[in-house]
């Protein structure tokens, strides 16, 4: 699986700040309940730094701006928010700046003040790369100023983290791995995906009530994802998060959708779900089959609340499964062990391969 190696942010919510309209979806006041001044910034960031990041030691650190379109607002008003990352960059208690914005809101002044002011992570909300979708979803941008933001960007020497929605209004799974595709092709440095969810307050809301709109339901979301994860990882490219992070403010906002605090991995154990099934029906071990994974990956066969082991025992009629963890095996991957060795899947190739015996045992 791609990892990043994530620096700690310090996460300074604008909500909405920039935006030059409301898309269909977004209510930002479901992430933060109000903007902070340049000055309450400053403050915020010398507690954190205080107090919840001194014992970090020498990972990187971020002040990350999220929440509105940073380069569509005023350039006096986000001069103001940089100019108080200043003093920490040049003290170097903050290694970096990362900002949250719209593809359409990247000139050329924009980068230049970005790039004098220490910003070294962009993340473009892309959302979909099907104009369809764009349209719907009153974006008001298309699938082309991605490709144009994405591209500058990279030329500027930004890293590029893209951010794309599944479930939108007229979006279909096959929409989705077609918008994947576009951006792969284009090579971000990371990749953000979630579910598109109705919050109160977000257009979307009227639709839902209208019954012009359904969300996604979590099965659907995790099986979208499901495929579009595999292509990431072929492609080696990082996910750095499927779906939104549990906050207070969410809570209180979400009326639907395919909400789940822990959606990555509940991909990931529908991933090996698979992966097991496709090895019991290719090489029935038994009553009491025994499947290894790398350590880390146990608890994704297993399932939350074993639910795929109680799933492959009810489909393939099974007395028993057990599962080993074995550090030899790399991550993602998954062996079902024979009598004569192992067969296994390599998750990234989806290769299927036998004689593990010398690797594995
Ligand atoms: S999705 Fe982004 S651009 Fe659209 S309203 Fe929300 S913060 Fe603004």
């Amino acid at each position: 699986m791609a990892m990043i190696k994530t620096p700690l942010i310090i996460p300074v919510f604008l909500p909405h700040l920039g935006c030059p309209e409301r898309c269909l979806f977004c209510n930002q006041k479901a992430t933060a309940k109000s903007v902070p001044s340049p000055q309450a910034v400053r403050e915020f960031i010398d507690v954190s730094l205080n107090h919840f990041f001194s014992h970090q030691g020498e990972r990187e650190k971020q002040v990350a701006f999220y929440g509105g379109s940073f380069t569509a607002m005023d350039q006096e008003d986000s001069v103001s928010y940089l100019k108080e990352v200043r003093p920490f960059l040049s003290s170097r208690r903050i290694d970096s700046i990362r900002i949250s914005t719209r593809p359409d809101a990247l000139h050329e002044k924009a980068l230049t003040i970005l790039k004098e002011y220490g910003v070294k992570t962009i993340e473009i909300g892309a959302q979909s790369m099907i104009d369809e979708v764009l349209i719907q979803s009153k974006r008001g941008h298309c699938a082309e100023d991605s490709v144009s933001a994405i591209l500058r960007l990279k030329h500027w020497g930004f890293e590029v983290g893209v951010h794309l929605m599944i479930g939108l209004p007229g979006d279909t799974c096959d929409y989705f791995l077609r918008s994947l595709d576009r951006i792969i092709d284009l090579k971000p440095d990371f990749i953000r995906i979630h579910p598109a969810l109705v919050l109160k307050g977000a257009s979307l809301e009227t639709l839902w009530k209208l019954g012009k709109y359904s969300p996604l339901t979590l099965n659907e979301a995790v099986k979208w994802l499901k495929k579009g994860i595999l292509r990431l990882e072929r492609a080696s490219i990082t996910v750095a998060r499927i779906g939104l992070q549990t906050t207070r403010e969410l809570e209180e906002h979400l009326l639907a959708g395919p909400f789940h605090p822990a959606l990555h991995q509940l991909v990931d154990s529908a991933i090996f779900y698979d992966m097991a099934k496709y090895l019991l029906r290719n090489d029935p071990n038994g009553p009491q089959p025994v499947f290894i994974c790398h350590p880390k990956d146990l608890s994704a066969l297993k399932g939350q609340r074993n639910g795929n082991i109680l799933g492959l025992k009810n489909c393939f009629n099974l007395r028993d499964i057990f599962v080993s963890g074995n550090q030899d095996i790399q991550r993602g991957g998954l062996v079902l062990q024979t009598k004569t060795g192992g067969v296994g899947i390599d998750r990234k190739s989806l290769s299927f391969f036998r004689d593990l015996s010398s690797h594995v045992f």
